[in-house]
């Protein structure tokens, strides 16, 4: 299983072009795409879930043509959007079995057999009568995943699935995610860098609508080997660091600023070295187009 998407560009009527001949191959397991506010991620996720479509370009999963395909796409697919819908009155047992009819599931018994293995993989059965309007963001989020596995996709694409979770909730989350990957394709767009480090073995980074990384993780890594230092600064001093280093970020702690700066050599001035993080590539591609962010 593996989807190729080459030279895909879109730009929408009001000017924004939101991508820019994005060019991916993904292969099965975990895949991160890695990106700011307004990168394009959501453009992207969309069109590969044949909900929109791209200006021009081509995205083949498996030899199937996934712009024009788009009924034998949608049956291999399980899409879990960003912003996700609920009926607040209606009971998660009940929206899973609703779920199961559209995708075909006729008879009662096979429905209810599926209706209950989902809501165990995600760990809501005990909820199940449950109205889904009284649902935590975890709790919806991972509703969101069984309905998302109901027809057995093959490419499974999440989009910016752990924003707004508490930290036990995303958690439980990465948990549920993390068994995912192994058979299917998982497209995660993130805005959250710890999101790709924990779950992904694939990532792209994409910013202002283009590809900017791509690879595993710790080849992202292995190109900043060396070249991260940091050092403690007066908040006021910042603006003059940023005119002799590259500036990748910078962290307040306890009233000061922890700047990370990219030097291709010791920069002295009191820096000392640091290993290099997986927030570190982020960032240094991001400072390419963009400032440098604060934590
Ligand atoms: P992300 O998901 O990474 O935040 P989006 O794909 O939502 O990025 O947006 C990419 C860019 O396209 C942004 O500048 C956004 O404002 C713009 N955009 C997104 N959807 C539309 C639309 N329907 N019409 C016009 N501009 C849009």
């Amino acid at each position: 299983m593996e989807l190729i998407i080459k030279n895909l560009s879109k730009t929408y009527s009001n000017g924004v072009k939101a991508l820019n001949d994005v060019s991916l191959h993904v292969k099965q397991g975990m895949f991160g795409l890695l990106g700011p506010n307004g990168a394009g991620k959501s453009t992207l996720m969309r069109t590969l879930a044949t909900l929109q479509d791209a200006d021009s370009g081509s995205v083949i999963l498996d030899g199937l043509d996934v712009l024009t395909e788009k009924q034998k796409v949608r049956e291999m697919l399980g899409y879990l959007p960003q912003d996700f819908g609920l009926y607040p009155r209606i009971s998660a047992e009940k929206m899973l079995d609703h779920i199961a009819q559209m995708k075909g599931v006729i008879k009662k018994s096979d429905r209810k057999f599926l209706v209950e293995s989902l809501l165990n993989k995600v760990n809501l059965f005990k909820d199940r009568k449950k109205a889904l309007g009284t649902f935590s963001g975890g709790m919806k989020q991972r509703f969101g995943i069984a309905q998302a596995l109901a027809g057995n996709p093959s490419l499974i694409i999440v989009d910016e699935p752990t924003a707004g979770l508490d930290p036990s909730e995303r958690n439980r989350f990465y948990n549920l995610l993390s068994e995912l990957g192994e058979n299917t394709i998982v497209i995660l767009s993130t805005h959250i860098v710890e999101d790709v480090s924990t779950l992904c073995s694939n990532m792209a980074i994409i910013c202002e609508g283009e590809v900017l990384m791509s690879g595993t993780p710790s080849e992202g890594i292995s190109q900043l080997k060396g070249r991260i230092f940091q050092k403690s600064i007066e908040k006021s001093e910042l603006d003059s660091y940023k005119l002799e280093h590259k500036v990748i970020s910078t962290q307040l702690k306890e009233g000061r600023l922890n700047l990370r700066v990219e030097s291709p050599m010791e920069p002295g001035n009191g820096f000392s070295p640091t290993p290099t993080n997986l927030e570190d590539v982020y960032f240094s591609f991001i400072a390419q187009k963009m400032d440098p962010i604060t934590l």
